[in-house]
């Protein structure tokens, strides 16, 4: 069973749809316009699969730099 509501797209702001697959616990939410697609469960809540263009992709990219400086540091202190 698969119900579809209506939403605003949470990056650009236009008409967007939400898919509610009750067979699999997931929620997926996209948009036609920006490309934007979320998949997350319904149980957990845990973002599974997430993609936009423009500030999500940007924000990805920060997290990843971050957790790979961290990465390095802990290396560092391993041969100290
Ligand atoms: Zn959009």
């Amino acid at each position: 069973m698969q119900i579809v509501q209506k939403i605003r797209c949470p990056n650009c702001g236009s008409e967007g749809e939400r898919h509610y697959l009750s067979d699999s616990q997931l929620t997926r939410t996209q948009c036609p316009r920006c490309d934007y697609l979320m998949i997350s469960c319904t149980r957990t809540g845990k973002v599974i699969e997430a993609y936009a263009p423009g500030i999500y992709a940007q924000c990805e990219l920060s997290v990843k730099s971050v957790h790979s400086t961290q990465l390095s540091k802990a290396s560092t202190s391993y041969q100290l």
